[in-house]
């Protein structure tokens, strides 16, 4: 199979790409805009693989992605192209309009016109996956509430408002036109190659540099976390095997404060590169944290009741959030030089690989 995947470059699109090229057969198209987000080194470790190839491509460039689904003749799309950051969405909600919804609605144009012009087979048999996030749902109320996938919408931020949208034109390009689609909507993820403005990676970089741990409001938002390599597996099972027209909910079962994180990774650092072998005038990494102002509209809960993709498709993740986040301090701490790159910007100054 010829899988187009959208965003590439990106923390879950890179792990979706190193995941298909690692353990399948399949040949991949990554297609990436290359923004602040895209890092071409988070794919060193298969970019000569004769079954991947890169595309530096705008989903807003309607006539490039004619060009591509020409060249390439995908079997499926797998989109995760976006502008992901919320408190990014918060300052400057235009690029998400632009890439979330009216890349999306390009994307779905050109895959359109591609799939009606293929073959009986060919067509019966193509998918567009549309990969999306449980902030759609909005937050929840009751402590034991899940997010299920026939819970109503009520996005808060910029970025959820953009991403319902794009999944609300994803369904009516399936009803519409047939389209075969796919959605998925998934709780937060974690683990390598993420950038570090992201909590996770900024608390163990900054723990690391003896600098604060921001940490919003009393920190007592409660989220659903997912290991990165868990959701890689999850989407590949979902494009090669789920049900057209359906939607999985994807989660870790990992509901955790935010404090609760920020403590289990200066756990973890304290045991991993103790503070007596600094000269930081701290015992604890914990001593670090800082109570921040928090970010308007912030959602208290999420959390997903993943039991449809487990019930039909046979997935749940592998990690717990320990082993989890065990293995992304370990990652950071033996790769610093992929996180130091990006904090310096030299990973966008000296561009791996194609450029047009
Ligand atoms: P990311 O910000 O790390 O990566 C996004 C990628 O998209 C980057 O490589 C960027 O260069 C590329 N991109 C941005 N605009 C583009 C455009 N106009 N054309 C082509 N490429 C463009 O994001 P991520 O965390 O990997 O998330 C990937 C997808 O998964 C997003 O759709 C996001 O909404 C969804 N999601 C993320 C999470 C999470 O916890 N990170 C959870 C659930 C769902």
């Amino acid at each position: 199979m010829k899988i187009l995947v959208t965003g590439g470059a990106g923390f879950i699109g890179s792990a979706v790409v190193r995941h298909i090229i690692n353990n399948t057969q399949d040949e991949v198209i990554n297609l990436d805009k290359l923004t602040y987000a895209g890092n071409l080194e988070s794919l060193a470790s298969i970019d000569q693989n004769p079954r991947y190839r890169f595309e530096q491509v705008d989903i807003c460039n309607r006539q490039a992605l004619d060009r591509i689904f020409h060249e390439h003749q995908p079997d499926a799309v797998m989109h995760l192209a976006a502008e992901s950051h919320v408190d990014r969405s918060i300052d400057g909600p235009a690029a998400f309009i632009e890439t979330n919804i009216l890349g999306t609605y390009q994307l779905l144009e050109a895959s359109r016109d591609y799939w009606k012009n293929l073959p009986e087979a060919g067509k019966a048999a193509f998918r567009f996956h549309h990969i999306s996030t449980d902030e759609v749902y909005g937050d929840l109320e009751g402590p034991e509430d899940l997010f299920t996938e026939t819970t109503p919408y009520a996005p808060s931020s910029p970025y959820s408002a953009s991403k319902a949208s794009s999944d609300h034109l994803v369904r009516a390009w399936r009803r519409t036109y047939g389209l075969p689609t796919l959605v998925t909507n998934c709780s937060n993820n974690y683990g390598p190659y993420h950038f570090p403005e992201k909590l996770i990676p900024l608390v163990i970089l900054n723990a690391l540099e003896g600098k604060p741990l921001p940490v919003y409001g009393k920190g007592n938002q409660i989220r659903d976390w997912l290991f990165v390599e868990d959701h890689a597996r999850a989407l590949y099972k979902v494009v090669t095997e789920g049900k057209v027209g359906e939607t999985y909910n994807i989660g870790g079962h990992n509901e955790k404060q935010n404090i609760e994180v920020v403590h289990k990774i200066c756990e973890l650092l304290d045991e991993l590169r103790p503070l007596n072998s600094t000269n930081l005038p701290i015992k604890y990494h914990k001593e670090l944290i800082t109570f921040v102002t928090d970010r308007p509209g912030h959602d208290l809960r999420y959390a997903i009741d993943a039991s449809k993709i487990k019930r039909e498709l046979g997935w749940v993740p592998e990690e717990t959030f320990d082993s989890g986040i065990r293995k992304t301090v370990i990652w950071y701490l033996e790769n610093l030089n992929w996180a130091h790159r990006v904090q310096d910007g030299s990973y966008q100054r000296e561009r791996l690989g194609t450029q047009q």
